[in-house]
């Protein structure tokens, strides 16, 4: 991994200044807001990560500018300003911070929900407009009411959780999720969006403002819903027909809506302003000092991950991880990485396939075989293409150079809880092959390298040195190595029946050339490599 040190990171757009000594303590920090886009191109070359809210463009002309850029973080969730594609084919990392507000949004649903059904902000008014009325205000319970979910994603199921607290039956209508989620969230699936709104007696939506949930609701489907029924809307503006809602409001047909979000932000005036059962608030789903802090938190753990060559969890331009697979797989993350690189310094030919085999109960679904892959492939390519690889690119890479890449979950673990193999075969047909495993969750080893068995720990600098099994092989290695000052920590030694033995020694002093070239030149050593991990 790099020290991180003398990297350079611009925070463009506000975030906690916690956040910004948390980076601080790490490497260099330039804190530089409202920057023209022109300003922004002429002092970019020089960061190699930056910041971002929703105002930056990072677009072509940006990407082609910041050369030195390895990441680009942005605190919060949405990506339109940020050109994803291409900063892909620039190996340039991505990542948002798309949990860290979920509670915020799914409380100022629920605000919205009840505050809608019990008029309390239309009450308030008029309490401070010096009358007293209640007649006026009745309002009605979610108790035993039907709430219709759009899209039970990680904010329809935070509601899912919250509603059911209230006593309320959920439904929802999201056909891209399985339906074990359903089960999950105890919430009855609909097959179509007719289905939910003629059964709600209120309504929420949680999906992206994408093409097709544009206008998801609009005058046919508020035909349809029950009288009286009550929308909330905290998701995206456009999703609810603004006009449609607007009519159903004036025909009375709807009850009330609660909404956060806007066709068009900011926005002075509006048609559903005149009705004193709409409550509209100016976009403040993530407007917590909760959210706000966790939002900065996560992308600057994020960007000193990307920094550090280390997994990005919610990286979008590279298998995302989810807070549980990353604490599970952390340490298999790391040794898969260096099981690639022990091969890309020992090896380093022309690649032609690589197979990547799993096993155990910890590497349990395909997620996780993709990520472990994507990091052991990231660590074979690193010293042996000439390109710069990351996370972002290694994929593409392989594609580039034609690698045949084969992934299986079926690995017999023998002996062990779990197991990784590497198998990579060069283009003259020479197979390679490397096994891994992770003792009580958190002791990595390597346990074979081609026919050698071993117990490595996978760290520091090592020497391998394959060698014919003759007595004072090892006396003689030992010598040279004293004569050089190097200091020998550990040292394995395994052999095979038909090629003779390997030694790998753990070293506390960098090789200098001339003691590389010494120990090749003892009779029995065959080859000497110097491993950095
Ligand atoms: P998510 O990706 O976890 O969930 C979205 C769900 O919508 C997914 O399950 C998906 O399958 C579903 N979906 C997609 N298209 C659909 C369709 N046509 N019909 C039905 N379901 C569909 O997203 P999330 O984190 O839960 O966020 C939900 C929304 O809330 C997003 O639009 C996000 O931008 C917004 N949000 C707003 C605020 C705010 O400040 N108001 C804060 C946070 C998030």
């Amino acid at each position: 991994m790099f020290n991180i040190k003398n990297m350079k990171v611009l925070i463009a757009e506000m975030v906690d200044k916690k956040v910004v000594e948390k980076i601080k303590a790490q490497c260099n920090v330039d804190e530089k807001y409202k920057l023209s886009h022109e300003e922004l191109l002429k002092i970019i070359p020089e960061y190699n990560a930056i910041i971002i809210r929703s105002e930056t463009q990072v677009n072509r002309s940006f990407l082609d500018a910041a050369v030195n850029l390895k990441i680009v973080g942005r605190a919060g969730s949405g990506l339109d300003n940020i050109d994803i594609d291409y900063a892909t084919k620039k190996g340039v990392i991505v990542a948002n911070t798309p949990e860290s507000n979920i509670v915020s949004a799914a409380e100022q649903t629920m605000t919205l929900l009840l505050a809608t059904s019990r008029n309390t902000v239309w009450a308030n008014n008029t309490i401070k407009s010096g009358k007293w009325d209640r007649k006026k205000f009745i309002g009605s319970e979610l108790y035993q009411k039907t709430l219709g979910i759009i899209g039970l994603g990680r904010i329809g199921g935070l509601i899912s959780e919250r509603a059911k607290g209230f006593g309320m039956n959920l439904i929802a209508y999201d056909p891209y999720i399985s339906d074990s989620r359903f089960e999950k969230y105890g919430v009855e699936k609909k097959n179509s969006i007719e289905e939910l709104v003629k059964e709600s007696d209120f309504i929420t939506i949680h999906t992206p403002r994408t093409e097709e949930t544009i206008d998801i609701i609009s005058d046919k489907e508020i035909e349809l819903m029950k009288d009286g029924v009550r929308l909330v809307n905290v998701a995206r503006g456009g999703l609810y027909n603004e006009d449609a809602l607007y009519r159903g409001m004036k025909s009375g047909k709807i009850a009330s809506v609660g909404i956060d979000v806007w066709m068009t932000e900011p926005q002075e005036t509006h048609p559903l302003y005149e009705f004193n059962t709409m409550i509209g608030t100016p976009h403040l789903g993530a407007s917590t000092r909760e959210a706000q802090f966790r939002v900065g938190d996560e992308v600057a753990n994020e960007v000193l991950a990307g920094l550090k060559g280390e997994i990005v969890k919610n990286a979008v331009n590279i298998p995302s991880v989810s807070d549980s697979t990353f604490v599970k797989l952390k340490t298999f993350i790391a040794l898969s990485e260096k099981m690639g690189r022990i091969y890309s310094q020992i090896k380093r030919e022309g690649i032609k396939k690589i197979g990547l085999s799993f096993g155990g109960n910890e590497i349990s679904n395909k997620e996780d075989v993709k990520v472990l892959s994507l990091v052991a492939i990231k660590g074979i390519l690193d010293s042996t293409v000439p390109e710069t690889v990351n996370f972002v690119n290694a994929n593409y890479i392989a594609e580039q150079r034609g690698i045949e890449i084969k992934e299986s979950i079926e690995l017999d673990t023998g002996d062990y809880n779990n197991l990784m193999k590497i198998t990579i075969e060069d283009i003259s047909g020479d197979k390679f092959e490397i096994e891994g495993t992770v003792l009580e969750k958190k002791y990595p080893r390597i346990v074979r390298i081609g026919e050698f068995e071993l117990d490595l720990v996978p760290e520091g600098k090592l020497v391998y040195l394959p060698h014919r099994n003759v007595p004072g092989v090892i006396g003689r290695v030992g010598i040279k190595m004293s004569e050089f000052n190097v200091n020998i920590s550990k040292m394995i030694v395994s052999d095979s029946k038909e090629n003779g033995s390997i030694m790998i020694l753990t070293v506390d002093n960098n090789m200098p050339d001339i003691l590389v070239e010494n120990l090749k030149n003892i009779d029995e050593i065959k080859d000497v490599k110097v491993i950095n991990l």
